[in-house]
């Protein structure tokens, strides 16, 4: 992958920055969770201080094509000047005049924000020849292109994907260091390696656990997607997620995970209630005593210790998925006490995905505490299931 040095002297260059800025607002506009503008302040600080010029491109929300002032980047702007200490002009538009006209009068250093890539239509048109167009657009207002938002490289689109043959480009410092991290859990890991996952469904993770049953030496399995294998154990699991489809699946992996000598851990105790609720009351059972009409909303206390014994002496841990419902505190403790478990643990440690992500944050936990976590939801799961991202395979030397 090259990198922002492969770009040679930049002072006075005008640098095509993507960061990934898709930040959450609250109902009155303002910014609830600045943590991804924060991940993008290392390479725009260190293309300023080398004289660069930034015209920095971003995306929020799904506007769809349409211009949509809800959907501006004026927030961002503000809050970025805020974080770098310096002016962050905004311009009205995207690839237009007054982009044009405020990427030229800009000077050594200084930064420009383009309007929301994603009120014009091209940028994630499935159109190759619309994306091109709009990618031309781009790359006629700077020199070379950095690709930054991590959060966006498993996207064919215009502002991640194909400007990137338009210019010379690189990675900035927040992919370079998603990929770094991210690669001790796909690349040569450190053993005994432990995944944990976790999360609603089976099947947004069978891709998941089929590049990692290669290379791991545990797989702890909570959340609903515990259920589909707690069933193809022949167990009962009462009014639990379930997917029927995948029980086959499940059983699968479990004799591939036997036959390759991977332990795949699943939950022996659970938290469950009798609906779906933040006020659910939750009890405390054996997962061969899951009422009929009952759901299992996380991991029990027992399968803490359990799943905490497997991270403890673990060298490398991947954890994707949260345990239980970490949104309702009362099934919470499953999750915290896998994160605090992951935050003790001396291995490598990378929390990959949205919602585990979150989960870490809401949750109190130090986020530097664990080694990585990852700011691309997407993006890291697609990563972990060994698929090719094509934002990254653009900047391949
Ligand atoms: P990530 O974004 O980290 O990849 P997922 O999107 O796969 O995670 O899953 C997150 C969701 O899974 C959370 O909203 C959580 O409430 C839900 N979940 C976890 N355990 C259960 C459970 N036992 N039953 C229902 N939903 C669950
Ligand atoms: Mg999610």
């Amino acid at each position: 992958m090259k990198t922002i040095e492969s770009l040679g002297d930049l002072a006075g260059k005008k640098v095509f920055v993507r960061s990934d800025y898709n930040v959450p607002l609250d109902e009155n506009g303002e910014i609830t969770d600045d943590g991804r503008i924060r991940a993008a302040l290392p390479t725009l600080k260190k293309l300023l201080g080398d004289g660069a010029r930034i015209i920095n491109a971003a995306h929020l929300g799904r506007p769809k094509g349409q211009v949509n002032p809800k959907l501006s980047l004026a927030p961002v702007a503000k809050r970025l000047s805020e974080l770098l200490g310096q002016p962050v002009v905004l311009a009205a538009d995207t690839t237009g005049e007054d982009a044009h006209a405020k990427a030229a009068a800009l000077k050594d250093g200084e930064i420009l924000l383009l309007e929301n890539v994603r009120f014009d239509g091209r940028e994630n048109s499935k159109d190759d020849a619309e994306r091109a167009e709009i990618a031309a657009e781009y790359a006629s207002l700077a020199d070379v292109f950095v690709s930054d938002g991590f959060g966006v490289v498993h996207r064919k689109q215009a502002s991640v994907y194909d400007v990137a043959s338009k210019l010379p480009s690189a990675a900035g410092l927040l992919v370079q260091k998603e990929i770094e991290a991210l690669s001790k859990g796909t690349d040569n890991p450190a053993h005994p390696y432990t995944v944990v996952l976790g999360g609603s469904k089976v099947s947004d993770k069978i891709p998941v656990i089929d590049n990692l049953i290669e290379k791991a030496d545990r797989i702890l399995i909570g959340g609903g997607m515990a259920f589909t294998f707690l069933k193809a154990e022949g167990k009962e699991v009462g009014t639990s997620l379930l997917e029927e489809d995948k029980v086959e699946t499940a059983k699968e992996y479990l004799a591939k995970a036997k036959e390759k000598g991977v332990e795949i851990v699943l939950p022996v105790d659970e938290v469950v209630a009798a609906k779906f609720d933040r006020d659910a009351a939750g009890d405390v059972v054996s997962v061969d005593d899951i009422p009929a009409d009952k759901m299992g909303l996380d991991i029990g206390p027992e399968t803490v210790k359990l799943f905490a014994s497997k991270i403890a002496d673990a060298k490398t841990v991947v954890w994707n998925g949260p345990v239980g419902v970490f949104e309702f505190p009362t099934f919470a403790k499953g999750t915290a006490g896998i994160a605090e478990a992951i935050q003790d643990a001396p291995g490598f440690t990378i929390v990959g995905g949205g919602d585990s992500a979150a989960a870490v944050r809401l949750l109190g936990f130090d986020e530097s505490k664990f080694n990585h976590i990852s700011t691309g939801g997407g993006a890291s799961l697609e990563f972990l299931e060994g698929k090719e991202l094509p934002g990254i395979a653009v900047l391949e030397d």
